[in-house]
């Protein structure tokens, strides 16, 4: 069968942290010598009301459903920190084990103390050091969430994020950079301060008795370079698991763009134990968009592979009907709907790669690339679509009805070329 190249051998030095449990799912690991590096973790965030128990439950399944590994919720109110463990309910009434991490800021230390059911349904607690609290509460504040933490078992993220870094650590940086021989620049200064705020958080937890594989860390930026510099920093000064994301991506391609930029880079270097895309979701837009990037990065980059990929030319003017894109969208949004049906039953199927082509220039090659493709006629071509399975010609289609046959082709694919899963 044909295979797409996957990461080379040796492009991925760092990928040896600490093995964190987070609920039934690892992440990191392969610092010592028994763990072998648990594969990346895709993570996302809810945007409902936390307190709002129904529409907070349905987009955690929405977001499970479409391959959210973890799902995080802001608990900020006492509401919310009540409506978790019924969203819990919820989700397991739905055969949902999604892990929950519970987002905290400001209050967390008063959510968690009086709502201790709370702590019990999340998987992991989120922290910002930044945010935890002010001046001497801060260090107190920080205590009593890390006390919380390890009478209930949980693990921690610490999640720097440069919009809400602590303030008191950065000026105390800039002090000690001003009696630098060589002062750093501003940019440098917040860097420093990121991966500090991170550290010091850690070394902080561990004395107060969270042990090291309860932690992740995370030091978000939104630009593409900071957050380069800071996990690169980052993944060598500590074998905490990394939790990567570029804050504030924003919205649309300007998102996904900037996301993957940033996060390509340090996934190569074998950087980062769990991704989130944090994308803006368009106006009425869906939620899962940021997982279905996740799980793109990922699988385009040969670190995971997640649902069968298609690929197709951009087209040009050999095809100038729409037929060709149209093919292309429906084919890709098929094999979509049939994964969950395909993966329970078939072992492998997400490793198929598909390719819908525009004409006779590429359309053949590329299809003998793929375990399955179809090219279509180009302009002023004979009206053919001749179809290749593991790169030899297996059918020619033609008529009005080369979709539902081209989708028969690929359901008889799977079939053949996949081995039955067996029950567990
Ligand atoms: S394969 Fe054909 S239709 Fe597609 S971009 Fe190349 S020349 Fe154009």
């Amino acid at each position: 069968m044909a295979e797409r190249a996957t990461v080379p051998a040796g492009a991925l030095p760092r990928r040896g942290s600490r093995r964190v449990m987070v609920g039934g799912v690892a992440v990191g690991g392969g610092a010592a010598s028994d763990t072998a590096p648990a594969p990346i973790v895709v993570q996302s965030m809810t945007n409902t009301d936390t307190a709002d128990v129904f529409a907070t439950a349905m987009q955690c399944a929405e977001l499970a459903r479409a391959g959210s590994e973890i799902v995080r919720v802001t608990v900020n109110t006492r509401e919310a920190a009540a409506a978790v463990p019924q969203i819990r309910e919820r989700l397991a009434a739905m055969n949902l084990d999604v892990p929950l991490v519970g987002d905290f800021h400001f209050n967390g230390h008063k959510l968690l103390a009086e709502v201790p059911a709370c702590a019990e349904a999340l998987a992991k607690l989120r922290i910002n050091p930044g945010n935890v609290g002010k001046g001497a509460r801060r260090d107190e504040q920080f205590a009593q969430i890390v006390d919380i933490a390890c009478k209930h078992g949980k693990p921690v993220r610490i999640g720097v994020n440069w919009g809400s870094l602590d303030q008191t650590l950065l000026a105390r940086i800039m002090d000690d950079n001003a009696r630098r021989a060589v002062p750093k620049d501003a940019r440098g200064i917040m860097h420093e301060a990121m991966v500090a705020s991170a550290l010091e958080s850690a070394q902080r937890a561990e004395e107060l008795g969270l042990p090291g594989d309860a932690i992740v860390l995370s030091c978000k930026m939104s630009g593409v370079q900071d957050l380069i510099a800071v996990y690169r920093d980052l993944a060598v000064r500590c074998d905490y698991p990394l939790h990567l994301g570029l804050t504030e991506a924003g919205m649309g391609s300007k998102g996904i763009v900037a996301s993957t930029a940033a996060m390509a880079v340090l996934l190569q270097e074998g950087i980062g134990d769990t991704i989130r895309v944090s994308l803006t979701p368009e106006p009425n837009g869906a939620r899962t968009k940021e997982v279905v990037v996740a799980q793109e990065i990922l699988q385009t980059m040969g670190l995971r592979a997640f649902v069968p990929l298609v690929a197709a030319c951009p087209g040009c003017g050999r095809t100038t009907s729409t037929t060709f894109q149209e093919l292309a969208q429906d084919i890709q949004t098929y094999v979509r709907d049939r994964m969950p049906e395909w993966q329970l039953a078939r072992v492998g199927v997400e490793n198929m790669t598909l390719a819908v082509m525009g004409c006779v220039v590429n359309g053949p090659g590329e299809s003998k690339h793929a375990s399955l493709g179809i090219s279509l006629p180009g302009n002023g071509e004979e009206p053919v679509a001749p179809v290749y399975a593991d790169g030899e010609r297996i059918a020619t289609l033609r008529g009005d009805n080369i979709a539902a046959e081209f989708k028969n082709i690929i359901d008889d694919y799977v079939a053949r070329r996949y081995a039955v899963r067996k029950a567990t």
